[in-house]
């Protein structure tokens, strides 16, 4: 044993056997306490670093954890895994795991074994974590018995070890529905699908895609499944499967009944001749054209419960945005400074260029991901006037605008961004983060981009 492995109580029996958690971070570390609780020998380990918080409350538990390593001997005796989302399939410590045929599941797999609470999945390129939180806000003020989970806030298997919800809205990437084959989801919510993370999916659309519709697996008759018609590669995956949910799509474009539709300025929801809502779009605090999407889906959902239709209204009008979802931060001299950090896609800057009614000087870059810029050139050349880079290599973004943008300025900090652009922006236009790209290569996450941003605003 070496330094890394920390043992903090005496070995006792299993009662389940060996069960490995793969990385402790919030989805591993409670996944170990449930594990725990249900009577596994438990025993964490993580490739890089644990956080403080994370080993401290391991070793509060009693749970064996090691770091910095992956010691074989320890992680081949497991009856099961719990991989954390970040591991992708081909770590060798998997491979290993699958060649020893060992089964590998998510931490959603895992705990919901053990709640009989029903669950609302809502996953998507776009628009989870504003849909998910939309869902649980109006759910929670109509008095549901509500969790909320999955890539948000406290870990679903930590809930379920320690509280009794009836229901649980849960955000689903598809890095979780990869390791999830018995899950069923009560209410499944599939937002749209635009090429995201495809790095881990072999360059393959197809792939990526199948891995969102895992959302709908071991759905029953009595289960209902939420999606975009708007949404080409949504269409097109659905023509190659069979469904047994209830269907319910959402549309901007075409009225679609039973479902969600647009009638002028009026969203209508109809999941049943019973179930009727009518609200105009000047009611809804979320505003832009994909928030009539993460809308109607929650507004479907609410629908789906029974929920009153005065209840919904007035949470659709309540709903804060989010932080680093076109956050507002400041006016200052006229010109207004937008937070989207959390657009790390070409398709989520598209929704936010879109939603800007004012001239907007846009900071742009980070990590490319495979980035095709073309589907924002339109809308960069009705609305852009200069673009800031922020990233450490800029050149993609030079190529795909150089003709349609006059000035285009490198920079490497938000500081520096932030300050670039004020001076270029004037009295009445839009100065917006909306990166279209990861933030790996300047900053920790995109919180820190956004935050690092936010405070630069403030300092100008
Ligand atoms: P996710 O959790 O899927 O990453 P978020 O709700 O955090 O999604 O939103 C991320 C970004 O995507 C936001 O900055 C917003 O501009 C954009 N966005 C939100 N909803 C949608 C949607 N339905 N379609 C496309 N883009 C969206």
């Amino acid at each position: 044993m070496d330094q890394n492995t920390h043992i903090t109580s005496p070995q006792t029996t299993p009662k389940g056997g060996r069960l490995v958690v793969l990385g402790a971070g919030e989805s591993g570390v409670g996944a170990a306490y449930l594990a725990k609780q249900q009577g596994y020998d438990v025993f964490v380990s993580d490739f890089g670093t644990i956080a403080d918080k994370y080993k401290a409350q391991l070793n509060d538990w009693g749970i064996r954890y090691e770091e910095q390593q992956h010691t074989e001997a320890e992680i081949l005796k497991a009856v099961e895994v719990v991989k954390s989302p970040g591991i992708p399939e081909k770590a060798p410590i998997i491979k290993k795991l699958k060649e020893n045929n060992i089964s590998v599941i998510s931490e959603i797999e895992f705990a919901g074994r053990y709640t009989n609470a029903k669950t609302i999945c809502i996953t998507g390129s776009n628009g989870k974590t504003t849909t998910t939180s939309l869902t649980y806000h109006i759910l929670s003020h109509a008095g549901v018995n509500v969790g909320l989970a999955g890539n948000i806030g406290k870990s679903f298997a930590y809930q379920v070890a320690t509280q009794k919800f009836d229901w649980y809205v849960l955000e689903i990437s598809s890095f979780m529905l990869d390791d999830m084959y018995k899950f069923r989801a009560d209410i499944a919510v599939l937002l749209n699908i635009t090429p995201d993370h495809l790095d881990r999916y072999e360059y393959k659309m197809e792939n990526y895609a199948a891995s969102k519709f895992r959302v709908t697996q071991n759905q029953t008759g009595a289960d209902y499944f939420i999606y975009c018609a708007d949404d080409p590669e949504t269409i097109k995956g659905m023509a190659e499967r069979t469904f047994n949910a209830q269907l319910l799509p959402f549309s901007i474009e075409k009225k679609v009944e039973p479902g969600a539709y647009l009638d002028h300025d009026q969203i209508i929801i109809n999941t049943s001749p019973l179930a009727h809502l009518k609200m105009s779009l000047t009611e809804l605090a979320l505003q832009g054209k994909h928030n009539i999407y993460n809308s109607m889906a929650s507004g479907i959902v609410a629908k789906i419960l029974e929920l009153r239709n005065d209840t919904i209204r007035e949470s659709m009008g309540s709903m804060h945005n989010i932080e680093h979802r076109l956050e507002f931060v400041a006016n200052i001299s006229g010109i207004r400074f937008i937070n989207d950090s959390k657009a790390t896609n070409v398709n989520s800057t598209w929704y936010a260029l879109e939603s800007m009614s004012t001239e907007v000087v846009l900071i742009l870059g980070g990590v490319d991901k495979g980035n095709d810029y073309s589907m924002l050139k339109e809308l960069v050349k009705q609305k852009v006037k200069a673009i800031v880079c922020l990233g450490k290599d800029n050149k993609r973004i030079h190529e795909a605008f150089d003709d349609d943008v006059e000035v285009i300025v490198n920079t490497t900090s938000a500081s520096e961004a932030a300050l670039v652009a004020f001076h270029l922006a004037k009295k009445g236009d839009t100065v917006l983060l909306s990166p279209a790209c990861a933030s790996f290569d300047l900053f920790k996450n995109y919180e820190d981009r956004g935050n690092q941003f936010k405070q630069a605003v403030k300092e100008l």
